[in-house]
């Protein structure tokens, strides 16, 4: 019997070819004229999963975009791993900025170009790809394997936080291994260790039942513009730290060990300066730019409106302002507590003189954190180490993904990433690309992992 490395080696061509096959789906989630394109995706990914001789293998409805399961479950003793990906895409427009069409994959220089090639379409398949290698050769898996493929995650998972709960016992596993992500460069890996949360308020203002003449009423009552200025600028020194009572409370302090590998990751502030066009950058004192960006919460207003637009002048005193402000939360902050301090906080500070109504936005996540001594990280950083002759930086996402939280409330379980995506492959942009170099050593990867899990 071949080994499992001689077993990638020589099907490459035939998993790029059904790569390919996979790639050509439209299955954008957002545009509900691809919902059957979607659904076709699922398909063909639980079609896959069965030709590589997993069991149980089905499309489950979700009141949304499917999601495909199957499993492997005879490895009595050993953990019960779930490998995580999307089969679902983001839209492509601008249509015309791409160089070949985006569903018509098709491979330039030792890369495959297409909607999805990277995010997560090639990602995904590549698991299945490395499980089929053990099967095929060593006749059984190191550990029991279930899979959770998504058709939701670009439009947020809408249905995963009442979908997941409801098939606890299908799902349950012992940890979650996330095909969804990258790694830092081609020769350095990392492991994402943190994301943080998100929640939001809406503040809608109002005074005079309708815009008035500024000659005719200016100076006798409150501009609600005005009004919610004072309110906003109440939330925040000047600075940048939040003056909302208590919303710093649970945030848990980060130790010295944890600021060390934050720093130890490369940062050029001119880089990062040119990068967004800004001349200079600020934030909460006494902490550097990544830690802002990662593992410090925010208070930034998203939008504004009222009053006059037009070009020239309008010489009047609208009625009503509006604003909605968001949160980046860190572990161990509340969504709903904090969006319940915001509301408290505006009210407190709205001025005498107008009708202030603040209410919190649906969206909203938990921030998300895995134990570094986590056994799925310790595997990871072996395999990882092993095959790139170094240690991963560790590092954290400033932005949420909705799914690791839903997976540890719902499942109990810790979501490890391990994924070969790199940051210049043109995901969610036109020509969308994925390496084949990180197509086979992300096979390689996933074989090392399991029997890393299993061992
Ligand atoms: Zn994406």
């Amino acid at each position: 019997m071949p080994s499992w490395e001689a077993f990638l080696n020589e099907n490459q061509p035939r998993f790029i070819d059904e790569l390919k096959q996979f790639l050509r789906f439209p299955s954008i989630s957002s545009l509900p004229e691809h919902a059957e394109d979607v659904k076709q995706a699922a398909e063909w990914v639980a079609g896959r999963l069965r030709a590589a001789d997993i069991e149980n293998v089905q499309v489950l409805s979700t009141g949304g975009h499917p999601v495909v399961y199957g499993d492997w479950l005879h490895a009595p003793d050993k953990p019960v791993v779930m490998i995580y990906g999307h089969f679902d895409v983001q839209p492509v427009d601008p249509i015309d900025l791409w160089t070949n069409p985006p569903f018509d994959p098709i491979v330039k220089d030792n890369c495959i170009y297409a909607r999805g090639a990277s995010d997560n379409k090639g990602n995904l398949f590549l698991t299945i790809l490395a499980v089929e290698a053990l099967l095929q050769t060593e006749g059984s898996l190191p550990v029991n394997l279930k899979f959770f493929f998504e058709g939701q995650e670009e439009i947020g998972s809408p249905q995963m936080p009442e979908f997941l709960p409801g098939h606890k016992d299908l799902f349950a596993c012992d940890m979650v291994i996330s095909a969804d992500g990258g790694q830092w460069d081609q020769d350095q890996p990392q492991l994402t260790v943190g994301l943080r949360g998100l929640c939001a308020v809406q503040i809608d203002v109002r005074t005079a039942r309708r815009d008035v003449h500024s000659g005719s009423y200016g100076g006798t009552f409150l501009n609600p513009i005005h009004g919610l200025a004072r309110i906003i600028d109440s939330m925040r020194d000047s600075e940048g730290k939040i003056l909302v009572e208590g919303f710093y409370d649970s945030v848990r302090a980060l130790s010295e060990s944890e600021r060390a590998q934050i720093a130890e990751i490369p940062y050029s502030e001119q880089e990062f300066k040119e990068e967004i066009g800004i001349p200079e950058t600020a934030g909460e004192p006494g902490f550097t730019t990544h830690e802002r960006m990662w593992v410090r919460p925010t208070l930034d207003v998203n939008g504004i409106w009222g009053g006059f637009q037009g070009e020239g002048l309008k010489t009047v005193i609208p009625s009503e302002a509006h604003a909605k402000i968001s949160c980046r939360l860190v572990p161990d902050q509340d969504p709903g507590k904090i969006a319940d301090r915001l509301v408290a906080h505006v009210k407190r500070y709205a001025p005498t003189g107008i009708a202030v109504e603040v209410k919190p936005v649906e969206s909203k996540a938990d921030p998300y954190l895995i134990p570094l001594d986590h056994a799925g990280n310790k595997a990871a950083v072996a395999v990882l180490k092993a095959l790139y002759g170094k240690d991963p930086y560790y590092i954290r996402k400033g932005f949420t993904i909705p799914v690791c939280g839903i997976l540890l409330s719902a499942l109990g379980a810790h979501t490890v990433n391990f994924a070969f995506s790199l940051k210049d492959e043109n995901i969610h942009a036109p020509d969308e690309f994925f390496r084949l170099r990180s197509f086979e050593l992300g096979q390689r990867a996933y074989c090392m992992l399991l029997h890393e899990l299993g061992g």
